[in-house]
C-alpha cells in the first residue's frame, strides 16, 4: 500500500466545508480515511492545496460523445479529456447521435468497444428507449445501463427515434420493475407544430424567431404528461435540461406528493439569456432554447433552494460547418452548447449571482451546492453513489482541486474539446479547476494530462 495525503482548508464533504486530510491508497485508488489536517500520520506523499477546495470528482450525466459512427462530432478520447479539465471524474453518455443508437445489447457492445483505451476519466452509458424496443429494456439494463433516455419529440438526427406516448406507456411498467430512471426530453410535438404554423415567414437569423418556435408550452405539456404518468406507473421520471421556470411549480407539487421525480438544468439556462443573444449567433442554439432573464432568474433560485436536483451539461457538440455560423440560420444550425470543460465555473459564477446574495448564502454555502448539484446528485441519478460522488471512506478518490477564487476569460485553449467552439469563448468565469484527481492518479495538471487514458467503465 501507497499513500497520499490531500490537505485543504476547504474540503467539501456532504454536509459541511471545513479542514481535513483525505488519504487515499494509490493502489487500490480509494479513500481509506478522512483525518484531521495536522495528524494524519506517516504517508508517502503529501499534496498541500492550501486554500483550494477539494471537492468530490464532479459527474456529468448528460453528455453527447458521439462515439462510435459520429466521432468527427467529439468522441471518447476528445470529450473524456475535456471532461478532466472541467473537473468532471465520471461522464455518463447519451445513447443517440452515435451510430448505433444504444438501443439494444449490440449498440451497447459497440459503444464499450469504441471506448476502450481511450477515456481519461470514467463513464458508462444511459439506453434508448424509442418506440418498439421495449423487449430490449431489461436486456440492456442487465447488461449494465443505469436507465434509459427518450425523446417526446424527433431528435434531430438519424439514429435514436422518438417515444410517443402509447410507446412510452408501454415502456413505464417495465420501467417500474426495473426500478431505473427514464430520462425525457420533455418537449411535446403538438405545441411546437403549432407555433411552426405560425412563424411561416419569419426570419431565422433573429434568435425571437426560434425562440418562438420552442414555446413553454412544448415542455409544460411534456411536464404535464410526465407527472401523470409517473402517479399511474410510478416508476423513476427524470426530467432533462429543463429550461422553463414556469415548470418549476408543477415539478415542486408532484414532489411534495412524492412522486419519483427529478430534474436537471444546464449551466447555459443559468448563465445567458435571450435579450442577450445576437441575431445570427447560432452558437446558442439548444432545445429547449434559451429563454429570458426573469425566466433564467427563476431557474437559478431553484437551484439555489435545491428544486432542481442537479446541473448536467447536455454538451453536444457537432462539426462548425453544421453550426451553421456563417449563415446564422437558426432553423438549420445545429442545436446543442459545447461547454464539457467549463460547467464548474459557470456554475460557481452563477451561484454568485446578486439575486441570490444573503448572510447565509456564502462561499463555503456555494461550494457544498456545487458539490450536490454536481456530484452527489448525479451519482445517484447514475447509480453510482455508492463509490461515487462524495469524498468519505471506502469511495474512489475521484478529487477535483479547485480554485473558487481565480477568475479567467474563456479562450479556446480551455476547451480541450474537438472542436473548439462554444457560446462562453470570451466569457470571464469565476472559479477555475487547478487539479483532477481520478481514482488516486493525477489526470489534469492545470493545462495538460499526465496520465494515461485509464478512464473505465463504472458497473455501479
Ligand atoms: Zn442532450
Amino acid at each position: 500500500m501507497s499513500t497520499a495525503a490531500y490537505i485543504s482548508r476547504r474540503i467539501v464533504f456532504p454536509t459541511e466545508v471545513r479542514p481535513a486530510a483525505v488519504l487515499v491508497d494509490t493502489v487500490t485508488g480509494l479513500i481509506t480515511r478522512i483525518a484531521e489536517p495536522d495528524s494524519y500520520g506517516v504517508v508517502d506523499a503529501v499534496h498541500d492545496l492550501g486554500n483550494h477546495a477539494l471537492l468530490p470528482g464532479l459527474i456529468d450525466p448528460h453528455v453527447h460523445i458521439n462515439e462510435p459512427g459520429r466521432t468527427e462530432w467529439e468522441g471518447f478520447a476528445t470529450a473524456t479529456r475535456a471532461a478532466a479539465a472541467g473537473g468532471i471524474t465520471t461522464v455518463v453518455d447519451m445513447p443517440l447521435n452515435c451510430l448505433p443508437p444504444t438501443t439494444t445489447v449490440a449498440g451497447l457492445e459497440a459503444k464499450r468497444a469504441a471506448a476502450a483505451g481511450k477515456c481519461m476519466i470514467d463513464w458508462r452509458t444511459w439506453g434508448g428507449a424509442e418506440n418498439g424496443n421495449q423487449s430490449h429494456l431489461a436486456a440492456l439494463a442487465n447488461a449494465g445501463v443505469p436507465g434509459f433516455k427518450c425523446f417526446l419529440v424527433y431528435p434531430g438526427c438519424d439514429g435514436l427515434g422518438l417515444l410517443d406516448e402509447a410507446n412510452l406507456r408501454a415502456a413505464m411498467p417495465i420501467l417500474a420493475k426495473l426500478g431505473l430512471p427514464l430520462l425525457v426530453h420533455a418537449e411535446l410535438p403538438g405545441p411546437l407544430e403549432a407555433a411552426a404554423a405560425t412563424l411561416t415567414h419569419v426570419d431565422f437569423r433573429k434568435y425571437g424567431s426560434y425562440l418562438a418556435s420552442r414555446p413553454d408550452e412544448a415542455e409544460l405539456a411534456a411536464i404535464r404528461l410526465l407527472i401523470d404518468l409517473g402517479r399511474e406507473f410510478r416508476a423513476p421520471i427524470h426530467i432533462v435540461h429543463l429550461a422553463t421556470a414556469h415548470g418549476l411549480p408543477l415539478i415542486k407539487t408532484a414532489k411534495a406528493e412524492g412522486l419519483p421525480i427529478t430534474v436537471e438544468t444546464c449551466p447555459h439556462y443559468l448563465y445567458f439569456a435571450a435579450e442577450n443573444i445576437p441575431d445570427g449567433a447560432t452558437q446558442y442554439k439548444c432545445a429547449p432554447p434559451i429563454r429570458s432573464r426573469k425566466n433564467n432568474k427563476l431557474l437559478l433560485q431553484a437551484v439555489a433552494d435545491g428544486t432542481i436536483d442537479l446541473i448536467a451539461s447536455d454538451h453536444s457538440p457537432c462539426p462548425p460547418e453544421m453550426k451553421g455560423l456563417d449563415s446564422g440560420d437558426f432553423a438549420k444550425a445545429w442545436g446543442g452548447i459545447a461547454s464539457l470543460s467549463l460547467g464548474v465555473s459557470i456554475l460557481h459564477t452563477t451561484l454568485g449571482a446578486p439575486c441570490l446574495a444573503s448572510e447565509t448564502w456564502d462561499e463555503s454555502a456555494r461550494l457544498l451546492r456545487l458539490a450536490h448539484l454536481m456530484a452527489q446528485n448525479p451519482a445517484k441519478l447514475a447509480g453510482i453513489a455508492k463509490r461515487k460522488g462524495r469524498i468519505a471512506e471506502g469511495f474512489d478518490a475521484d478529487l477535483t482541486i479547485f480554485s473558487p477564487e481565480e477568475s479567467f476569460v474563456v479562450t479556446p485553449d480551455d476547451l480541450h474539446f474537438r472542436h473548439p467552439i462554444s457560446s462562453y469563448l470570451g466569457e470571464r468565469l469565476m472559479g477555475r479547476v487547478k487539479q483532477t484527481v481520478l481514482r488516486g492518479k493525477l489526470i489534469f495538471d492545470g493545462s495538460k494530462f499526465p496520465s494515461a487514458p485509464i478512464g473505465r467503465e463504472v458497473r455501479s
